[in-house]
């Protein structure tokens, strides 16, 4: 990750509004949602998709799934192994389904979140490329198995998706995790964006609009 990473906020009296912005005008944030074959199966979109509902509704941000939490047809994509866990295959595999993806379904204005099942050498809960994008605007991978206890691994991902960089501390006694803010990664409660979540990267990002 190239940008620098925040290390602390300070937490004043003041700062349940950072926590607490609902944007004026409500945004629907739109995703569509792939299972590999073998992630079908498993399958933790309910779980994912009941987490980033409440976390957007907090800030006036409403969750629109195609098509639900349940796998149909032109959504299940016919990749019916693991994605590789060296480097170089991992991002190959991540683009070819992200290929796949756009041959199985118009989702224009939607962000691809797409499950799979991975090698177990694989460490990620969910990937948002920041590198190579293959020329694709930004997309999310879920690692079908490897979901935080909390379900907000996909919110934390769109969240990455829509513009920001980072992943807070992970320190569960800091000041700050009482607000449960979903950038930060090990936590299992996480709950809320932060103004700037929402005022500079996701009402305007590519996946959103008023409504
Ligand atoms: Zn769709
Ligand atoms: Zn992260």
């Amino acid at each position: 990750m190239n940008a620098p990473r925040r290390r602390s906020l300070p937490i004043t009296p003041n700062a349940a509004p950072i926590f607490e912005y609902k944007a004026s005008v409500r945004h629907r944030i739109k995703c569509c949602l792939f299972w590999t074959t073998g992630a079908a199966q498993i399958n933790p979109a309910p779980q994912a998709i009941q987490r980033a509902s409440t976390i957007l509704a907090r800030h006036n941000l409403l969750l629109d799934i195609c098509p639900g939490s349940t796998p149909v047809a032109p959504h299940i994509l016919p990749f019916d192994r693991r994605i590789r866990a060296p480097a170089n295959e991992e991002q190959e595999d991540r683009l070819a389904l992200r290929q796949m993806a756009h041959q199985a379904h118009v989702h224009d204005g939607r962000i691809p979140v797409i499950i799979a099942l991975c090698d177990a050498a694989i460490a990620w809960r969910g990937i948002t490329p920041n590198g190579n994008l293959g020329g694709w605007l930004q997309f999310v991978t879920l690692n079908a198995e490897q979901q935080a206890p909390d379900g907000a691994t996909m919110c934390h991902e769109m969240t990455h998706a829509a513009g920001n960089p980072s992943d807070w501390p992970t320190n569960p006694t800091d000041d700050y995790s009482k607000y449960r803010y979903v950038m930060i990664n090990n936590l299992n409660d996480r709950n809320c964006l932060m103004r700037g979540d929402v005022l500079r990267y996701t009402a305007p990002c590519y996946f959103a609009e008023p409504g």
